[in-house]
């Protein structure tokens, strides 16, 4: 059965909360555990509202820390899936849950542990760990993300090809998923104050990306984004040397004959990678170039 707790009613009653909880766990929150608290009830509310929780929704949070968020995602799911890394949480989170019969606490690390299956993430993610959670979830079939994010992290979702911020990131997120932009928070939202702003972001995974060898794009998209400010014929061609020395040849000019060669690559847009993905592995041969993408054999 769910239980009937109501949701946060005041940005004081929330902050009492967190103040109190912290002095009963006697911890300090940990800058390398991301432990900032949202003291906020409207950014909170805010996220629930955005999640639109239903009574079949099955969501993951990581990171319950105190159960700010937990309890108010656990009073509209089906059931609520945390996964929080640091021990000290974990028994606080079980008794201050325990109305609950709703609720699974996961200790580990959320980067090394397998998710469950669920609908919906809902979490103020530690920042540390943003980038590679980001690329787990991308693995995983879901219908809708509300995470929050360190703004700048954020922006990179948001940024097109040629300018600054566009990366590997912007490439496969846009790739598998439609991100929207829906609100930025300020540090005094949050106890202790980082000295950042965060932004909440939606994630919807799109269902009509049909990449048969995705895991080889993806790598294709690292090997070249590690040298983002390169052309793709110096990455290329820097392979072929160090292929070369493995007696493994590539002929150059066949790659001579690609349309992308003397571009940078943060300036390729999705498709044009897809493309030129599409162009080397034909006229390269499948083989080869699953050696030339695969960074064991570098
Ligand atoms: N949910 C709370 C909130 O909304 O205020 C706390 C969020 S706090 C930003 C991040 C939480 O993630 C902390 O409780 C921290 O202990 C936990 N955490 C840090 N690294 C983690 C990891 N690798 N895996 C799982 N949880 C982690």
């Amino acid at each position: 059965m769910v239980g009937v707790m109501d949701c946060w009613t005041s940005s004081s009653e929330l902050r009492k909360h967190v103040l109190n909880s912290l002095g009963e766990l006697n911890i300090t929150p940990s800058r390398q555990r991301g432990q900032n608290f949202l003291i906020d009830s409207n950014i909170i509310n805010y996220q629930i509202n955005q999640a639109s929780i239903q009574p079949k929704d099955i969501v993951l949070e990581i990171g319950g820390g105190i159960g700010n968020l937990s309890k108010c995602i656990a009073s509209k799911a089906k059931k609520l899936i945390i996964i929080e890394h640091d021990k000290r949480m974990i028994s606080f989170l079980t008794n201050f849950l325990q109305d609950f019969s709703n609720v699974e606490i996961i200790q580990g690390d959320a980067v090394k542990t397998e998710f469950p299956r669920f609908t919906k993430c809902v979490s103020n993610l530690p920042y540390q760990i943003s980038s590679p959670i980001t690329f787990k979830l991308l693995e995983y079939s879901f219908d809708l993300a509300i995470l929050m994010y360190q703004r700048e992290f954020a922006q990179r979702f948001f940024a097109k090809p040629g300018t600054k911020n566009y990366s590997r990131l912007s490439v496969m997120i846009n790739l598998k998923a439609i991100c929207r932009n829906l609100k930025t928070v300020k540090p005094t939202s949050f106890y202790p104050q980082p000295k950042i702003y965060s932004s909440i972001v939606a994630i919807t995974k799109k269902d009509d990306v049909h990449l048969e060898d995705n895991e080889d794009f993806s790598a294709f998209v690292r090997m070249l984004f590690t040298n983002k400010k390169k052309t793709i014929r110096s990455i290329l061609f820097n392979i072929i040397k160090r292929k070369e020395k493995q007696n493994i040849l590539i002929e150059r000019k066949v790659l001579e004959t690609f349309q992308f060669m003397d571009r940078r690559v943060f300036t390729m847009s999705i498709e044009e990678l897809l493309q030129l993905y599409g162009q080397l592995k034909e006229r390269i041969g499948e083989e080869l170039w699953l050696n030339m993408i695969s960074p064991n054999m570098k």
